[in-house]
């Protein structure tokens, strides 16, 4: 019997099984061929929520299709602009999580940063999702369902054509690779998003960084570095205590000696915490063996700690000292402050008092 359960995702299945699986459905009700590259079409080019919008469909196929297929779509539960044009949708899934997505704008460029999990088991002392706790996996459905809706709502309200996605959202998404990585194949497969315009954030999950570089497609990794030294970085990121520094430098090399993977590595500038002047040459010296960006970020501060971000002073000090040293570095400034549009807070506001789940993020 086919239930919701078992009824395959195809948002979620990456395109050649996509394609098969529909090849094999639609033969065994007798339909042409040339059906499967029009559903296809309808999937990939068209954003569609569901069969109903297929009108080049037969209606009997459409029945069918919708009978047979989930098409995985959350349900928008709340949409904030900002003055500057950023933009957060925070997505229910059917089992009442919420989720996020930012849509951002620049004049050369409309990114979208997307959530890999529902919550992060990572704890990192400086985020608000982090605090917030983990809840569960999402399915490569519901990460691609992310890109599709926001993409839907950027066409329909003059913001144009996606360029870019950055995995900066909600989650640790290298902790949640059986569906990263299907992700991953249909957004670049599928829908053609250049490998090069996709980023992959970690907070230094070493597997998932080894299994990137081996990957033959030039997809991007972002690194949350955030500290040049194990002391400091385990006070702000648990996870170094799994995957010290020079572990995770490691993993980096391999990563940078695949060729053509450009690294990005972000640094956390927190008053009195991160921002020591010898802190900078320090982090200089971590990070100049790299083919690699710096991207200051000021912190932004979040309900429950008194930490505040950098002076403009010691920010201007930071960008001096790398750029010094030959190393390109740049101060992220903040977009969409008036929307809560930092990693998890518009969720941490909605859902403000609820228990995190205590699981593996595996
Ligand atoms: S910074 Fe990233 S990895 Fe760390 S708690 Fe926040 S979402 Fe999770």
């Amino acid at each position: 019997m086919i239930t919701a359960a078992t009824r395959p995702d195809l948002v979620g299945l990456v395109p050649e099984e996509a394609e098969a699986t529909l090849r094999t459905f639609l033969g065994e009700r007798g339909h042409p061929s040339y059906r499967v590259a029009q559903v296809l079409t309808w999937v990939y080019d068209q954003d569609s929520l569901s069969p109903g919008e297929m009108s080049n469909l037969p209606r009997a196929l459409r029945d069918q299709l919708a009978e047979a297929f989930q098409f995985t779509a959350p349900e928008v539960a709340k949409i904030s602009r900002s003055v500057d044009g950023t933009t957060k949708q925070l997505w229910r899934l059917p089992d009442g999580e919420l989720i996020e997505s930012v849509l951002i704008p620049t004049s050369s460029r409309l990114t979208l940063c997307i959530s890999s999990q529902a919550g992060c088991a990572m704890a990192c002392s400086f985020c608000a999702t982090g605090w917030a706790g983990y809840r569960r996996q999402l399915s490569p459905g519901e990460i691609v369902a992310q890109y599709r809706g926001a993409r839907r709502w950027a066409r329909e309200n003059g913001y144009g054509e996606i360029s870019n996605i950055v995995f900066m959202g909600m989650g640790e998404p290298l902790m949640n690779p059986k569906a990263l990585f299907p992700a991953l194949t249909i957004l670049s497969r599928g829908y053609r998003v250049g490998a090069r315009r996709i980023t992959v954030s970690t907070v230094g999950v070493v597997p998932g960084i080894l299994r990137m570089a081996e990957m033959p497609e030039q997809f991007r990794l972002a690194v949350s570095l955030h500290a040049p030294n194990h002391e400091l970085r385990q006070q702000l990121i648990p996870l170094e205590k799994k995957y010290p520094l020079p572990e995770l430098l490691d993993a980096l090399r391999r990563f940078d000696h695949a060729g053509g993977k450009r690294i990005t590595f972000e640094y956390v500038m927190i008053d009195g915490v991160t921002d020591a002047p010898e802190l900078a040459d320090e982090l200089a010296s971590v990070v100049g063996e790299f083919t690699a960006f710096v991207n200051l970020i000021p912190f932004n501060p979040i309900p429950g700690t008194e930490w505040r971000p950098s002076s403009r002073a010691r920010l201007s000090y930071f960008v001096q000292q790398l750029q010094a040293r030959g190393i390109s570095a740049f101060v992220r400034e903040s977009r969409g402050s008036d929307i809560a549009a930092a990693c998890g807070q518009l969720r941490a506001e909605v859902t403000q008092g609820r228990k995190p789940v205590q699981i593996s993020a595996r």
